[in-house]
């Protein structure tokens, strides 16, 4: 959790460029935010901005109104959904929302992701659905998004991409990450056979392990 707008601002800004170098989106699309702790704030990507123009200080700061606070520039176009995701899951503390090819794939044929493979299993939760259809930036999209992912760590935007939540902006870019290869060996495996799903006994012990060993090391730092 990060409890100062500088802190929020460097963990938002780290992951924005993680997420560009790992071509989980092109140009300025996809978004990322964190929730400030001491004032009930978010730090958000700006609109139609180049991220490797940006410095952490630059990122907007907006209320849970959506109004905007400080930052030189407009908050990204997608702000309803990160308001949405943040006011209706207080476990969650960044929100990443990505355009990946694969996982987009999965969004136009509107198909759940099934949990399929350990790390997409032990990171992002395990089953992935889909949220129905709402243009971009609306209101609509954002509350078809939090009905959706209902306790889960991702969710597809029917024919428009991905949205990864985590306890830290570092974690939902790794949900992100760890749902788009699931996806493209999901899309493979499907080519050459009959994939098979794992059985929620399973999905729960490997979700429980990650959450009460190898998580504790990943927050460290980001706490
Ligand atoms: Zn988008």
């Amino acid at each position: 959790m990060y409890r100062t707008i500088a802190q929020a601002q460097k963990a938002v800004y780290e992951s924005a460029m993680d997420m560009v170098h790992s071509k989980l989106v092109a140009s300025t699309w996809g978004n990322v935010s964190a929730r400030v702790e001491e004032d009930n704030l978010i730090v958000v990507t700006p609109s139609g901005i180049d991220y490797k123009n940006l410095t952490p200080q630059d990122l907007p700061v907006i209320d849970m109104q959506g109004q905007h606070i400080e930052g030189k520039y407009q908050a990204s176009s997608e702000k309803a959904l990160h308001i949405a995701l943040l006011k209706n899951r207080p476990d969650v503390h960044g929100v990443m929302h990505t355009h990946s090819v694969y996982a987009s794939a999965f969004s136009v044929i509107r198909e759940p992701i099934p949990p399929i493979i350990e790390d997409m299993i032990q990171i992002a939760g395990g089953f992935v659905p889909v949220a129905p259809y709402y243009l971009p930036g609306s209101s609509e999209l954002a509350e078809g998004v939090v009905q959706s992912i209902q306790n889960q760590y991702g969710v597809l935007l029917a024919n428009h991409g991905f949205v990864g939540i985590g306890r830290t902006v570092h974690e939902a870019f790794k949900v992100c990450l760890v749902v788009e290869k699931a996806a493209q060996i999901y899309s493979i495996a499907r080519s050459i056979g009959k994939p098979h799903i794992l059985d929620e006994h399973d999905v729960s012990i490997m979700r429980d392990a990650y959450l009460n060993q190898y998580s504790k090391l990943d927050m460290k730092g980001e706490s």
